[in-house]
């Protein structure tokens, strides 16, 4: 098959393909503690799944504007108002098929191919994927651990130049389970606003959050003209499969991204977006609750995996994360990632799947039971004793 060039440019996330070689061993026989993929393991609460069937009985099953339903955008915005202080109208959101959508149509709407654009490293795959695919510039900044992974900001001053168009920033983060705090953002955002850039601010953990209260870069004066704000379902309503995010954003940019849902998917399915509203409008109950489930797992994650001899892990204050130092093995993340598969039974990714800024650690998501989550750390203690 001869693929057009642009393919080659496309990169890919490696949980997916983990997830593959995990179950390729199951279907040998074997047993797999999964910690390799980002989603959370409870169901969809009840009250969203029922609005859902009901708006299906009552015919929610066609077309609907490309931008979304106009009671799913104005919920967005009210949201977007009680959460982050912003003046967010209906007029201002999309509504895509999940958060990524987002990623794809802010690189395509505002980035020139030869524009070069900031993001985090260790960070979200998809986001040098998509620079390159425009033929833009990745120019990846480091989050570093002794930095308790936030943006090193004097390699931030030092990158930033009058060819940066786009700074993508994401808190809490994927893979670090790192928050950007408000002095950072008060920095990044002197800096957008001096070298007049937009900013994609990824915020699909913003509900995920253990210590701090959530704040967003569009919450800075100046900043709301600035920034594109992505969210969705998938991580706070434990919605992944449903497909179903946001972008909130100056209202200008919203025919450009309009047009690109209309070239690309025409519009998120309409039942789900009635869903959509039940899930921002109804009780928040079971979102408090899976919060509170993940922040008593991630307690039992950092304390298992800080008393294996030659791990240390910080203590992650949002999104559903581990992100341990493994340096000590001597090893790269790859060949850790891959003997834990193979010795210990047990599904990970290395660091670099995130960047070159992810050598010398693992990615584990504790979205899974505690039981596994305990069964997966004796393995694992036992394994990389053995090293
Ligand atoms: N942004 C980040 C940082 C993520 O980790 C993910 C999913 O893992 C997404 C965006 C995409 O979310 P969705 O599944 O809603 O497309």
């Amino acid at each position: 098959m001869r693929l057009a060039r642009r393919m080659n440019r496309l990169g890919t996330e490696t949980a997916f393909e983990v997830l593959a070689r995990a179950r390729a061993l199951e279907a040998e026989g074997r047993e797999i503690v999964h910690l390799e993929i980002g989603e959370p393991d409870f169901s969809t609460p009840q009250n969203i799944t029922a609005a859902a069937i009901d708006a299906l009985h009552a015919g929610q099953t066609h077309y609907t504007p490309s931008v979304g339903i106009p009671e799913l955008r104005e919920a967005v915005a009210q949201e977007i108002r009680r959460t982050r202080g912003i003046p967010a109208e209906a007029e201002n959101v999309v509504i895509v098929p999940g958060g990524k959508p987002i990623i794809y149509f802010t690189v395509m709407a505002l980035v020139e191919s030869g524009d070069e654009v900031i993001y985090p490293n260790p960070g979200f795959p998809i986001y040098e994927s998509m620079i390159n695919l425009v033929q833009a510039k990745p120019v990846p900044v480091p989050l570093l651990e002794e930095n308790d992974f936030c943006f090193d900001l004097p390699a931030l001053k030092k990158a930033i130049n009058k060819r940066t168009t786009l700074i993508i920033l994401n808190s809490p983060q994927n893979p670090t389970g790192g928050v950007l705090c408000k002095r950072d953002l008060e920095e990044i955002a002197e800096l957008a606003i001096d070298y007049d850039c937009y900013i994609l601010s990824d915020e699909i953990y913003s509900r995920i959050l253990y210590d701090t209260e959530f704040a967003s870069i569009a919450s800075l004066p100046g900043l709301w003209e600035r920034t594109i704000i992505l969210d969705g379902f998938s991580k706070t309503y434990a919605m992944t499969g449903w497909r179903m995010g946001y972008g909130v954003m100056p209202s200008d940019l919203v025919p450009a991204f309009g047009r690109l849902a209309t070239n690309s998917v025409s519009c998120t399915a309409a039942f789900t977006q009635w869903a959509g509203v039940e899930g921002l409008c109804g009780s928040q109950e079971e979102v408090d609750k899976m919060v509170a489930r993940f922040r008593e797992r991630r307690d039992v994650m950092v304390e298992g995996l800080n008393a294996i001899p030659g791990v240390s892990c910080r203590t992650p204050s949002g999104a559903f994360y581990a992100f341990p130092n493994i340096k000590s093995f001597d090893r790269s993340a790859q060949e850790i990632a891959d003997y834990l598969l193979q010795e210990a039974g047990v599904a990970v990714l290395p660091g670099t799947s995130f960047g070159s800024y992810g050598e010398g650690y693992l990615r584990l998501s504790y979205a899974n039971s505690v039981e596994n989550i305990e069964k997966a750390l004796i393995r694992m203690h036992e394994a990389l004793e053995k090293l």
